[in-house]
Order: C-alpha cells, then sequence, then structure tokens
C-alpha cells in the first residue's frame, strides 16, 4: 500500500507539474559517454560508508527523495552558489539557473557545468523520462523535463534531488558565480 502511494506520488511529481498530461519526453541527443577529467570510482561498501542513507539511495540506487523535504526546504533559501555532487564534488549547476517549479525538488533550466553532467533514457515504470547523472561518479542525481511551458531560457526543468547536491555558498567557492 505505501509503496503504490508512494509510486503514484512520485512519478505525479517528477512526470509533470503544470497539468495532467505528462510532459513531452526531452529530445535532446545525448552524446557518447565521455568522462570528466576525473572519473570517481569507489567500491559499494566506499560509497555507504561515506554518504548518508538517504543519499546513497538516491545517488547509487536511483532513488527519489520525498517531495517538499529537508533538503528541498534548505534549498529555497540558499543564495549564490554552486550545487556540486554530493557523491564527487563534481560543479553540476548554479545558483543562476535556479527557477521556482513549484514541484517540491531543486529546479534548474540549466547545469552550470555540462561536461560534469550526462543524461541517459530512463523507462522505469513504464514511464518514458531522461535520467540525469553526475558524468564523473555515476551518480543518479533526478530527472529532466522539457517542454512544459515555463517561463526560463531554456524551457527545461532538471528536477533534482536535494540530497545528491552539495551547496557551495559564492563567498567559499572559487569559481562560484
Ligand atoms: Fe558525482
Amino acid at each position: 500500500m505505501h509503496y503504490r502511494s508512494s509510486l503514484a506520488l512520485l512519478l505525479l511529481g517528477l512526470v509533470g507539474c503544470t497539468s495532467n498530461e505528462p510532459p513531452a519526453p526531452v529530445n535532446m541527443s545525448t552524446p557518447p559517454f565521455t568522462p570528466a577529467v576525473t572519473t570517481v570510482t569507489k567500491t559499494d561498501a566506499e560509497w555507504r560508508a561515506q554518504l548518508t542513507p538517504e543519499q546513497y539511495h538516491v545517488l547509487r540506487e536511483a532513488g527519489t527523495e520525498r517531495p517538499n523535504g529537508k533538503a528541498y526546504e534548505e534549498f529555497k533559501h540558499q543564495g549564490s552558489g554552486s550545487y556540486v555532487c554530493g557523491g564527487c564534488g563534481a560543479e553540476l549547476f548554479s545558483s543562476a539557473h535556479k527557477f521556482d517549479s513549484h514541484c517540491g525538488w531543486p529546479s534548474f533550466y540549466d547545469p552550470a557545468n555540462a561536461t560534469n553532467v550526462r543524461t541517459r533514457e530512463d523507462r522505469a515504470f513504464g514511464v518514458t523520462r531522461t535520467e540525469v547523472l553526475c558524468a564523473r561518479c555515476g551518480g543518479h542525481l533526478g530527472h529532466v523535463f522539457k517542454g512544459e511551458g515555463f517561463n526560463t531560457p531554456t524551457d527545461q526543468r532538471y528536477c533534482i534531488n536535494g540530497v545528491s547536491l552539495k551547496f557551495v555558498p559564492k563567498e567559499a567557492g572559487k569559481n562560484a558565480p
């Protein structure tokens, strides 16, 4: 019962925020996977030791945090800075590309460093979506949707799990925006 309820909640939340119609699948070509300069590979035991159980579930098991959770509440109040991978520290997103999609998960309309983000088709649960991953460590970040009508420069919504990210405030980041 709980599983079915959770599944319905997650699919509703992750598939579309603005209407009951699933958004068109992102029709972007995914270039051949080219790892970033440093490819992080760790054993399962090492990841479990490094990450919190929730981070492990999201990053290493492609899980989804519940909407409007603690990480999202923190995200809404963070100022200028960079969002790096919670697993390996690769720069992924920038506060400059945040927008409020009212979905309950951190949303960006573009990656800050496209070379550190890769996508692949995800057909889990009978729904075709585009999964977003860290190119450096392979960690699952979330999904990207296109053409939902958001008033952003790209009309793309990178719907990202807050626990998969680490915020680096502008003051502390050397290359933060
Ligand atoms: Fe990573």
